[in-house]
């Protein structure tokens, strides 16, 4: 095999409830993903690639990116993509090197999980590249190392994650969602957003309740209710989201007056997600949130997909 490539899916939050903040700095969530059908994909391939070596005991990495906002991507071992070809190639058992080339379409810091995307894409596609045959769990362990929303980028669909978030439930669900995303023309540290949740609720004095799944999302997961879903979708790092960036509440306004069945930012935003009631309704709502000017772009996609799936291998 001399190169593989492989799509892999942005996520959005339907619903991300934050508990209070652990000793580790990590909070505990109930987050529920669904993955979305805008893709990034990364070809992993054998040989000289573009880039600067990173090179960790007998493993050797570099990437190279085009697309979305590539030039705010890190091309060192901050790299996620690069960081999942180091894990994986550690357990190789030889030397072995990668050229990553990524081809961004999830917006970089939107909250819609792209460079967790590109970390479980690089894994599936090293992992065929060098022939490692890892089992699932393996796999898993090791996307749970990289980060949080890695593991749900490799099992794709609609999925509950507990602890991190990074701890799966697959939920089976029968609907089709169409969903229009309002990008805007800045990122979000995901680091800040929840600092200033966690800092708006000691100044109110509104303590963190221990996260808890909504049972009015999972019945409207379970019926394939869009119009319910959209009711019960639900994000606590929505106002310290707003906060930092306040342009959004106009953005989630115009949905709302627009028709959305539901709107709310996506994860650590800015990225704002919407819900429409068909494929024609999502185009409507694209339109006119570009005529109101209230984000930089809009693109429409559907849910849930399955997560990072090779679909393509050359000898
Ligand atoms: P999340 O929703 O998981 O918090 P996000 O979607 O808001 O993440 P990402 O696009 O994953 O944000 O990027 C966050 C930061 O991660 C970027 O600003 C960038 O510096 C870094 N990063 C590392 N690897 C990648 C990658 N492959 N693609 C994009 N960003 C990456």
């Amino acid at each position: 095999m001399t190169s593989v490539t492989v799509r892999v899916p942005a996520k959005v939050n339907l619903q991300l409830a934050v508990g209070p903040r652990r000793d580790d700095g990590f909070h505990d969530l109930v987050n529920v993903f669904q993955a979305v059908s805008l893709f990034d994909e990364v070809t992993a391939s054998t040989g000289p690639g573009v880039g600067e070596p990173v090179t960790v005991g007998d493993v050797t990495a570099r990437v190279s990116v085009e697309g979305e906002a590539a030039g705010q991507v890190p091309l060192d071992e901050n790299n996620l993509a690069v960081r999942a070809a180091l894990a994986a190639g550690a357990r190789a058992g030889r030397p072995v090197d990668v050229a990553l080339h990524i081809r961004k379409a999830i917006p970089v810091a939107g909250g819609m999980a792209g460079g967790s995307a590109d970390a479980a894409a690089a894994l599936v596609a090293c992992d065929e590249l060098w022939g490692l045959a890892l089992p699932r769990d393996e796999l898993m362990e090791i996307a749970a190392d990289l980060g949080s929303d890695v593991p749900f980028a490799l099992l794709g669909g609609t999925a509950v994650g507990t602890g991190r978030g990074e701890k799966l439930t697959a939920l089976p669900g029968t609907g089709e969602y169409h969903w229009v995303f309002a990008l805007a023309d800045t990122g979000l540290s995901t680091a800040k957003v929840y600092a200033e949740c966690d800092r708006l609720r000691e100044a109110t004095g509104d303590l963190a309740a221990w996260p808890e799944i909504s049972e009015r999302l999972l019945a409207a997961l379970e019926a394939g209710d869009a119009k319910e879903l959209g009711e019960s979708l639900a994000n606590d790092l929505q106002p310290a989201a707003v906060l930092l960036h306040r342009p959004l509440s106009r953005t989630l306004s115009a949905g709302r007056d627009h028709g959305a069945l539901g709107a709310l930012v996506s994860g650590s935003g800015p990225t704002c997600a919407f819900l429409a009631g068909s494929p024609d309704h999502a185009q409507e709502l694209a339109l006119a949130l570009t005529a109101v000017g209230v984000c930089r772009a809009t693109v429409t996609a559907h849910g849930p997909v399955p997560g990072a799936t090779v679909i393509a291998t050359t000898a």
